[in-house]
């Protein structure tokens, strides 16, 4: 009897070779080799006569070997069958298999596997000898990836020699609820299901267990926060609202600042994310943080994820907060910091290098949509552990919320500061192009040089990175056209991520002094950047984008409370994309977030692929149901209860810490 923990070398039929193989590809236990469920299943399961097989179909049959012969074509050896059952006589034929020949023995009798092929023979059937439970014909046969190394034939007789003899094992969740699909049933299923149905099943119970895991982890880490950090509490009775801000804060705004400040008074250290749509006004909301803990005599770091940002950070904290000190840290920057009071430093990664020196009590992230910036390492380093602050316009699912972000407090900025308009959007084609530049050409001269500023956004720097791709616009083949369609009308200005740094400076000098009507651009204008002029945005190839990132910059727009426009077009100049015309209608980012997850997965919501999110290997993210299922579940399970196995998911997913 075999349990889940047993080593591989223990299994009969795994020799030392095979044994070794596995372990290369991190497969040791009989438990790991189970979670290698099969990537698809064959249907042989249509049984028949061998009269009454259809063409073409893969059928199975039983007969008996009457002849079996191997020759030569040339350098290829073929091998040729006859077999019969009561109903008629077939031909069989293999290639280079010369093996078969010793495996037929005439006048017995086999289960064979295969498509009869027009000219009334079957090549490369599959066969085996009649057992009382077939493994490769017969049924659904579970196929494995190649990456297991091992052949087809020898995983399926390895496991199923596994399972055949797989010993009780306890099962938590069974006993709280006995209709969960034991586990050890549903790897039965998985590797060699009864009928389609059953495996389905077989994957929901894996997918629950996988879910508890991550509820699990999460909680772990919420744990450990507790347990491992301590932060003196910053004492301020009431949230000291500065006066110096120039607008009324939403309702939204002051919550999440009561709910800051109301952590920054605790002992654990805070670890909230703010979550608010683009335009929803997080920045004053993080400077309403920093002012509380620089008032209690403490230096605060806000970090961006771009320099463009951290400068325009720090002119808006500058200008609301006119008493802060504050300090920019880039890698720029190559003066020392000066802490001689408490300071606000606001910079890039730059900053996370040298938190020993200086010693926050709160960091704040912004804008951040990879939740993949672990600096754990570097905070353990701090004689204080500091509250945390991640701020985000990537409306985080309320599934993902619940599962691996339950570890974080979260505050939400359901609502837009008053009088915002929805920026009108359309999605056009080629022949609207011209229509659209004069359209654009008359704004700016309608409103001023200077205070109408297109953003024209392409997805690739320069026409080498789109070489393939023969419609998508690179910002500086667009900015060439460009300038000649708008040589006398509009000043034009090109910025992307590769210009040198002083010329960088120069265009966003430029753009903060409101010298542009015209800035051709590539998605680094897509995070946080806050330009009140800019009215328009022009987005070439669209339909490139998930619809998470296009709303963020269709957000660069409109910011001041006028009217944004956003135009979407299209490489292939189809305007007939669902989930384009979608996203012209719909204003909302939780929606359109939630588009995307039904759409295109959750790695489209937190950018690349490095965050993993899409890692789950049995769950999905859009499975509300069982996640609620799994969140009941996991209250009930005893606190020693241990995941059957561990989520694949790393540290760098959960979170700013
Ligand atoms: P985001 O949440 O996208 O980071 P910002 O913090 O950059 O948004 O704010 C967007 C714009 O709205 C800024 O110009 C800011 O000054 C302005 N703003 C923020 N809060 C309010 C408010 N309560 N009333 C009016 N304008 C506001
Ligand atoms: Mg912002």
């Amino acid at each position: 009897m075999y349990s889940f923990s047993s080593p591989l070398s223990r299994v009969k039929g795994i020799g030392e070779q095979t044994a070794r193989q596995l372990d290369q590809v991190g497969i040791t236990t009989v438990k790991e080799l189970l979670l290698s469920v099969p990537l698809r299943y064959e249907d042989r399961s249509h049984f028949t006569t061998i009269a009454a097989a259809p063409e073409n179909e893969l059928i199975t049959f039983r007969a008996k070997v009457l002849t079996v012969n191997a020759s030569y074509r040339g350098r290829r050896s073929i091998t040729t069958a006859r077999v019969s059952d009561e109903s008629g006589t077939i031909q069989l034929m293999w290639f280079q298999s010369s093996f078969v020949k010793n495996n037929l023995r005439i006048g017995s009798e086999y289960l064979f596997s295969g498509k009869i092929n027009e000219r009334g023979i079957i090549v490369h059937p599959v066969f085996e000898p009649v057992r009382s439970k077939s493994l490769h014909t017969n049924r659904l046969v579970p196929l494995y990836t190649s990456t297991l190394t091992l052949k087809q034939g020898t995983l399926r007789r390895i496991l199923m020699h596994i399972l055949d003899n797989l010993g009780q094992e306890d099962d938590p969740l069974v006993q709280k609820n006995p209709e969960i699909l034991p586990l050890s049933s549903a790897l039965k299923e998985l590797h060699f299901p009864s009928d389609l149905e059953a495996v389905i099943a077989g994957r929901e119970r894996l997918a629950l267990e996988e879910l508890l895991g991550l509820l699990r982890h999460s909680d772990s880490i919420k744990k450990a926060w507790k347990r491992d950090h301590a932060a003196s509490p910053i004492t301020q009775s009431k949230p000291q609202i500065p006066t110096s801000i120039p607008f009324t804060l939403t309702k939204a705004q002051q919550r999440s600042i009561k709910e800051i400040c109301d952590d920054l008074n605790d002992a654990t250290p805070m670890n909230r994310i703010l979550i608010g749509d683009v335009g929803s006004g997080k920045t004053v909301v993080a400077g309403a943080a920093a002012l509380q803990v620089l008032a209690a005599g403490f230096h605060t770091c806000l970090v961006a994820p771009t320099q463009m940002l951290a400068e325009q950070h720090a002119k808006t904290m500058q200008l609301l907060f006119s008493e802060t000190a504050i300090e920019v840290l880039t890698s720029r920057q190559k003066k020392p910091l000066k802490l001689t009071q408490p300071t606000l430093i606001i910079g890039t990664h730059a900053v996370i290098n040298q938190l020993e020196q200086i010693q926050p009590r709160l960091v704040i992230y912004d804008e951040q949509h990879r939740f993949g910036v672990s600096h754990r390492s570097k905070i353990q380093k701090l004689k204080q552990h500091p509250h945390t602050l991640t701020m985000t316009a990537t409306p985080i699912p309320r599934t993902l919320l619940l599962t691996i972000f339950s570890h974080l407090q979260v505050s939400v900025l359901d609502e837009l500061p008053k009088d915002r308009l929805p920026t009108k959007t359309w999605l056009l084609n080629e022949t609207k192009r011209e229509g659209m530049y004069n359209w654009v050409a008359e704004q700016i001269a309608a409103a001023g040089s200077g205070n109408f500023l297109t953003l024209m956004v392409c997805p690739f720097i320069d026409p080498s990175e789109s070489d393939a791709l023969v419609n998508v616009k690179a910002s500086t083949q667009l900015e060439a056209q460009i300038q000649e369609r708008f040589a006398k009308t509009a000043k034009i200005e090109l910025l992307h991520g590769r210009l040198p740094a002083r010329e960088k400076d120069r265009v966003i000098t430029k753009l903060f002094d409101k010298k542009i009507d015209i800035l051709v651009t590539t998605p680094i204008v897509e995070v946080g950047i806050d330009l009140p002029q800019a009215s328009a945005i022009v987005i070439e190839s669209a339909e490139r984008y998930g619809l998470a990132s296009l709303h963020q910059l269709r957000g660069r727009v409109g910011r001041a409370g006028q009217q944004g426009y956003c135009a979407l077009l299209t490489s292939d100049g189809k305007t007939s994309s669902g989930r384009l015309k979608q996203f012209a209608k719909i204003h909302d980012g939780q929606t359109l977030a939630e588009l995307d997850l039904k759409h295109r997965g959750a790695g489209d919501l937190f950018g690349t692929a490095q965050h993993g999110f899409d890692d789950l290997q049995f769950a999905s993210w859009t499975n509300i149901e069982l996640i609620k299922q799994a969140q009941e579940l996991y209250k009930q399970l005893p606190a020693d209860w241990q995941p059957f196995f561990e989520p694949r998911i790393t540290d760098s997913q959960v979170a700013a810490n």
